[in-house]
């Protein structure tokens, strides 16, 4: 055994993963753009973007440097009472590229804690109004991250089964998926009453619930539906934001925007962790009081740290260079062209695409669990060839990095080809 991997197994446990009949972690020296490199000195083509949070690349050089100089000028300091130069610019400019009705930005630092932040505000927007609701809506198959709140709002499923009794009531709507529009559209009627305090829905696409999509027409109805009875309504774009579908945010797709926005992953271009609870003005003048109980009494140790925003600072230089907007909708136009190949074959079913998301179903018989083989299968055949593919279940997706070249995808295509003919 790797003398690396041996130490691991002896003091570290890893996030989902049962460490008694887990492979032994793979072992990574260093990574550059789209490239891993193993301490074996083999290469993996990262197609996950490292669990969904890089953009431009790994140890992109623009985002040291401003990280590496921040590290000299102030590194932390405490968020209450205080404020510095990262955080006031990134909401600045965060507030420019969000959509109009956004005013205010709360930090924490990760995705599940944006989402709890912005669960909280809802809930305690309606209790400062004196008009206190209970009810949250959410779709289905939902992941909105692994804190009780985050958990109580995500679909329920094996992995939430052990904490079922400890989490709140949530009311769920099905995915609106293709077909099925109006069916959900009158279910949505009858739970979207004056009761809800929030409805809370990853816009477009639903991330590791199965990259399932759905439309931007279908979503905004939904959204007129909550707003009916003045419900506020979450978009959970921790992992669609950035440039991920296409447009920065998914959100930029819809007529009705959120009044709340979560963010984090590609924030910092996938460098630092760093979350984001944007609100509209409406939100934030409901905690306005000489009363200190309407206070919003939340807050991390890391909130606001000024490392994380000057790497979301310089990702945000990266992203909004034109040649990064060119390469988002050159891959989107790769993907397309690979989808046009993919819907020839008998084995695959189910493609679908938003931007520079790319998923399909494998067709795999009768399981069809995130516990099934077929993942497994495909996992290790891809890994073999040198390309990471994390396959939820039998849905196998692409999420590379902005970066990852034409050749790149065109390997990478090529093993799912491959791979397509021993399954
Ligand atoms: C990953 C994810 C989260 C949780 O973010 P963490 O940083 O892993 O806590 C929340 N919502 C969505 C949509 C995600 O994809």
């Amino acid at each position: 055994m790797n003398e690396l991997v041996e130490r691991d197994r002896a003091v570290i446990w890893h996030p989902f993963t049962q460490m008694q009949t887990a492979p032994l972690p793979i072992p990574i020296a260093r990574a550059e753009g789209s490239v891993l490199y193993g301490t074996d000195g083999r290469e993996y083509l990262d197609m996950i973007s490292s669990w969904w949070v890089n953009l431009h690349g790994h140890a992109h050089p623009h985002i040291a440097e401003r990280v590496s100089e921040q590290l000299r000028t102030l590194e932390h300091v405490i968020f209450a009472d205080f404020t510095h130069q990262p955080a006031v610019e990134l909401a600045e400019r965060l507030l420019t590229i969000l959509p109009q009705n956004q005013a205010k930005v709360f930090y924490s630092d990760n995705g599940s804690t944006a989402v709890e932040v912005a669960l909280k505000m809802a809930f305690q927007y309606w209790h400062n109004l004196g008009r206190p609701r209970r009810k949250v809506v959410a779709l289905e198959n939902a992941y909105h991250g692994d804190t009780f709140g985050a958990m109580a709002v995500g679909g329920r499923s094996a992995f939430t089964a052990p904490f079922a009794p400890f989490l709140f009531d949530v009311d769920y709507l099905p995915v609106p998926t293709t077909g099925t529009e109006s069916n959900v559209l009158e279910r949505a009627e009858a739970l979207l009453t004056d009761e809800v305090a929030a409805f809370i829905v990853e816009p477009l696409v639903q991330g590791a619930g199965g990259m399932n999509m759905y439309e931007p027409e279908t979503l905004d109805k939904l959204f007129q539906l909550a707003r009916r009875n003045g419900s506020l309504i979450i978009a959970d774009e921790v992992m669609t934001g950035f440039g991920r579908t296409g447009q920065l945010f998914a959100s930029d797709y819809l007529v009705e925007k959120p009044d709340l926005m979560c963010l984090s992953k590609g924030i910092t271009g996938g460098t630092m962790a760093l979350g984001v609870t944007a609100c509209t003005q409406t939100i934030y003048d409901a905690f306005l009081s000489t009363d200190k109980h309407k206070t919003l009494f939340h807050g991390h140790s890391f909130t606001a740290n000024p490392l994380a925003c000057a790497a979301a600072l310089a990702s945000m230089d990266l992203l909004l260079r034109p040649e990064t907007q060119a390469s988002i909708q050159r891959i989107a136009k790769n993907h397309a062209d690979f989808a046009k190949h993919l819907a020839s074959k008998d084995t695959v079913e189910n493609i679908r695409q938003r931007g520079t998301l790319l998923a399909f179903d494998l067709v795999a018989g009768e399981q069809t669990s995130y516990f099934n083989t077929i993942r497994d299968i495909a996992y290790n055949f891809l890994l073999d060839r040198g390309v990471l593919m994390r396959p939820l279940g039998n849905v196998l997706y692409l999420m590379p990095p902005y970066c990852t070249t034409n050749e790149q995808l065109a390997y990478t295509y090529s093993q799912v080809n491959e791979l397509l003919m021993i399954i």
